[in-house]
């Protein structure tokens, strides 16, 4: 990669700094963190003996065609056997920053990079990234070269996906375009409808995009809230098994066969949410009649006073996936599903909490609700994957009524 190239980046990537023992959770906990090949093998060589005996205990092969994949580090209590008491990485405190493999020294960032341009953008699994992301109004994305850009490229592990295909003039318009409706007054709704529109016309293909009236979205909407809120407590709460010992830490796992979100700050959050909001212990037609109401009184406030929260999500996603969404003529509709389904999860989790009288819904929350369901669901392709399908199914394919989730 060039040292001149150009990037296109939102303004709090340039301003992240990993807080480590201060993080609400830790990109060390919860993954097996996967190892690429050159530094499988300077782990499992090393003089130094602490690392060496950590690699030839929890190091093992993965996938033996990835370079980037080909080994990972098998949790211990569920953290990465490096991670000290201090919650510092044992790796990079022993043997340096060049150390670490390539996954951790690109995390939280991810750099996607075509033949005279790239895009960065954050992994907002990482809480103090999408605290930065989510709390900035009027967000700037600038270009920047390379050389400009130390803190991000500061090791020559850094990892860009570089496509093989060229970014046409039109589509690159097409990009400035996306940037510039971030910050204008419309709201997350009609934006994203707009961008729908934009994008169906570099394509060349007829409009994808239904409007309704405002009577019709009000009546898709209140439906749309009924039928979320049942489908959602069911896969969040459904396996919070024992009802006596919710609260209890030392309930069985929720989720997925394999226990994939086992002791998770996602499942935390189910549980405080199913706690507040009694579902357990309510029938369900009353929990679904309070949480419209509470959405619609408490929730829907909060939505329209901090819309660009959804935006800023929105764009550091769209950056993530460019590559994809550039090159393949459906890609944004599936994209724009799998952001509303995301918005619409965090929501959900949060509405919950406002059962409690006086629970004040604050930025900070969002951030922490979102990035805990970004980290244990979108991580987890199959579950996204499912989920998605089964919204899908509702909305009988219809993405301008699923976008009125957002109306
Ligand atoms: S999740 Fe982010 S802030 Fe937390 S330890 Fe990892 S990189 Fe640092």
């Amino acid at each position: 990669m060039q040292t001149n190239q150009n990037f296109f980046l939102p303004e709090y990537i340039q301003d992240f700094k990993c807080i480590g023992k201060d993080c609400i959770d830790s990109c060390c906990v919860g993954w097996n963190i996967k190892i690429d090949k050159a530094t499988y093998k300077k782990y499992k060589n090393s003089t130094n003996k602490e690392i060496k005996s950590i690699s030839q205990k929890s190091l093992i092969k993965d996938d033996l065609k990835s370079n980037i994949n080909y080994g990972k580090l098998v949790n211990e209590n569920n953290c990465c056997p490096f991670l000290t008491k201090e919650k510092l990485c044992n790796a990079f405190k022993l043997m340096g920053q060049q150390s670490l493999s390539i996954g951790c020294s690109t995390y939280p960032r991810e750099i996607t990079t075509f033949d005279k341009i790239g895009f960065i953008s954050g992994s907002l699994s990482c809480p103090e990234i999408a605290r930065l992301c989510l709390s900035k109004r009027n967000l700037n994305i600038k270009t920047l070269k390379k050389k400009k850009l130390p803190n991000i490229f500061n090791s020559h592990n850094v990892f860009s996906l570089q496509t093989k295909k060229k970014l046409s003039d039109k589509k690159l318009r097409f990009v400035e375009e996306v940037f510039s409706k971030i910050n204008d007054n419309s709201t997350i709704f009609k934006t994203l409808k707009r961008i729908i529109i934009s994008y169906d016309k570099i394509n060349s293909s007829e409009s994808s995009i239904n409007n309704f009236s405002k009577s019709e979205n009000e009546k898709i909407k209140k439906k749309l809230l009924h039928t979320d809120a049942n489908i959602l407590a069911t896969f969040c709460f459904s396996k919070l098994v024992d009802r006596s010992k919710l609260g209890s830490q030392s309930s069985n796992g929720l989720a997925d066969s394999k226990g994939e979100f086992r002791d998770s700050r996602f499942r935390k959050i189910c549980k405080k949410s199913a706690f507040k909001s009694d579902y357990l212990f309510s029938p369900k037609t009353t929990f679904v009649e309070q949480f419209t109401n509470i959405y619609n009184t408490k929730f829907q406030k909060f939505r329209k006073e901090n819309d660009f929260i959804f935006k800023n999500y929105f764009i550091n996603e769209f950056l993530k996936n460019i590559d994809s969404i550039m090159n393949s003529k459906n890609s944004l509709n599936n994209f724009i599903r799998s952001i509303v389904f995301f918005i619409t999860l965090t929501d959900f989790l949060l509405v919950c909490q406002l059962f409690e009288d006086n629970k004040k819904l604050t930025i900070s929350s969002y951030v922490e609700v979102l990035s805990a369901v970004l980290k244990s669901i979108n991580h987890s392709s199959k579950a996204t994957h499912e989920l998605i399908n089964l919204f899908r199914k509702l909305d009988k394919n219809n993405l301008s009524k699923r976008l009125v989730a957002l109306y």
